[in-house]
């Protein structure tokens, strides 16, 4: 689902990268709507949910995520989640951070939640787990983390 560059923003950025999102958060690709199981359904870029036409519930791609409790904008999660699926040659945090108008440090941990959950294939919050990444995170020093950033 290469596109040509990802430099386009807004609407289609967004949408794009909710499909992406969806690639990796449903087994089979396509959003399904968790009352009815339906897949007619169509995503609100305004407000970062999927709307389920045959039931008409909406929900959030947000809950039960690795997105759920950061303070970050789901928009630029979708923004970071986007950038590293497309860039082939991988993306720094220093990149994401001066795209996403965010600190180098948010996204040096985007970074990490993001690959984490491309390597395990899902983007399912394990319990237990965003709390240790965060502690970790804290406690590790500037310079630490952009070693491994770059790394
Ligand atoms: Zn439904």
């Amino acid at each position: 689902m290469l596109v040509e560059g990802f430099y386009f923003n807004g609407y289609d950025r967004i949408q794009r990268a909710a499909w992406f999102f969806a690639g990796l958060r449903w087994e089979d690709g396509e959003a399904a709507c968790p009352r009815c199981q339906s897949k007619r359904v169509s995503f609100l870029t305004t407000r970062l949910m999927w709307k389920c036409l045959d039931c008409k519930k909406q929900f959030s791609i947000k809950v039960g995520t690795i997105f759920e409790d950061s303070p970050l904008g789901l928009d630029k999660w979708l923004c970071a989640m986007f950038l590293i699926a497309n860039c082939k040659n991988g993306v720094s945090s220093y990149e994401i951070g001066r795209d996403l108008d965010i600190t180098q440090k948010s996204a040096w941990f985007m970074l990490q939640r993001i690959r984490h959950a491309m390597h395990t294939g899902t983007f399912t919050k394990l319990s237990g787990q965003v709390e240790a990444d965060e502690t970790l995170h804290r406690r590790q020093g500037q310079e630490h983390a952009f070693r491994q950033a770059e790394g």
